[in-house]
């Protein structure tokens, strides 16, 4: 006997699978599966990367661990420096970071190498962590009578990449949210500056006055650094004012917003109290997609726009 669907399913049927949850859901899954067997071009030269804005609570270390998470499992070896004395990108990877673990303190003050604090994360061998202790707070203060201090971090690493016997493709650098001797540290050691903006009122608040910090440093200190990323987080869909954030940030830094953006999500903010990122706490949920499809286009935006150098160079 032949099965017949009553009169009313399939509009009904059609009417779940078009409200905005079932659409975003099947996105989702197809984002999903687009990730699932993505392949990217790992940079020949490492790419020292800050994280940096001077507001406070915009998404820095939970963009810095989770896409540093994030390069890792796309097969990057990374390495997280947290310079923030609260130690928040510490905790988010799983490392120890206590008052007597060897941290950044000794590497800036005590000239210890970094290869003697560098832990492995617990989530992967490829994810490592130069972790901070609450004495890196007097840290800023102490650097202030130091030799070379704005270089420290920058001759720190120079030794640690040569000597690395592994390929370090990635350094990203979680700065705290303030221009002082640590930021500069990072300011002078990096390539790359990567400002998270968070979508909410005042998102550009204090932005203008990084970009002149950046552009003191360039001039004085570092003449490569740039801004090459800039990430749109914690944006909510359901509201006019995150996309009025995302279109006023675009339309002025066009070439260094990336497509994606960071959902509000759940998931993300409860990963660090798990001691985890959110890549290895829910690798499948909203927020760790959009990492996961953030760290792709920081890979393959390097690699076009190297490749353009190149066939600058040569025409
Ligand atoms: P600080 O300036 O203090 O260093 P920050 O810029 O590093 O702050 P985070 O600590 O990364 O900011 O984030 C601030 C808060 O927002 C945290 O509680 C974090 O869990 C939460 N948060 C960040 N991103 C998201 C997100 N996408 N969804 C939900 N919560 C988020
Ligand atoms: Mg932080």
């Amino acid at each position: 006997m032949e099965h017949s669907e009553p009169a009313g399913a399939p509009a009904s049927v059609s009417t779940v699978d078009d409200t905005p949850l079932a659409r975003e859901l099947a996105d989702l899954s197809a984002r999903r599966r687009a990730l699932s067997d993505v392949r990217v071009d790992l940079p020949e030269r490492t790419r020292i990367m800050t994280v940096s804005n001077q507001k406070g609570g915009v998404g820095k270390t939970t963009s810095a661990v989770n896409i540093a998470a994030a390069l890792a499992s796309l097969g990057a070896r990374v390495l997280v420096v947290d310079l923030d004395p609260q130690g928040n990108a510490s905790t988010a990877l799983g490392v120890e970071h206590g008052a007597d673990t060897p941290s950044v303190y000794d590497v800036l003050i005590d000239d210890f190498p970094l290869s003697d604090i560098v832990q492995a994360s617990p989530e992967s061998p490829l994810l490592l962590c130069a972790p901070s202790t609450i004495h890196l707070a007097g840290a800023e203060i102490e650097l202030v009578s130091q030799v070379a201090r704005e270089h420290r971090l920058r001759t720190a690493l120079e030794t640690y990449l040569e000597s690395s016997a592994d390929p370090v493709h990635f350094v990203i650098v979680d700065c705290p949210p303030s221009l002082g001797l640590l930021t500069i540290n990072a300011f002078a050691a990096a390539d790359e500056v990567f400002i998270p903006i968070q979508c909410e009122y005042y998102a550009l608040e204090g932005l203008s006055q990084l970009m002149g910090s950046i552009g003191m440093i360039q001039r004085h200190l570092n003449p490569p650094l740039h801004v090459s990323t800039i990430l749109l987080t914690m944006y909510d869909g359901r509201t006019r004012l995150s996309q009025q954030v995302a279109d006023e940030v675009r339309s002025h830094f066009a070439e260094q917003v990336l497509n994606t953006v960071i959902p509000r999500s759940v998931r993300v903010s409860e990963a660090p109290s798990f001691g985890q990122t959110v890549i290895a706490y829910d690798g499948q949920s909203a927020g760790a997609v959009a990492y996961r499809e953030a760290a792709v286009e920081i890979t393959r935006r390097h690699a076009e726009s190297s490749a353009d150098a190149q066939q600058k160079g040569r025409s």
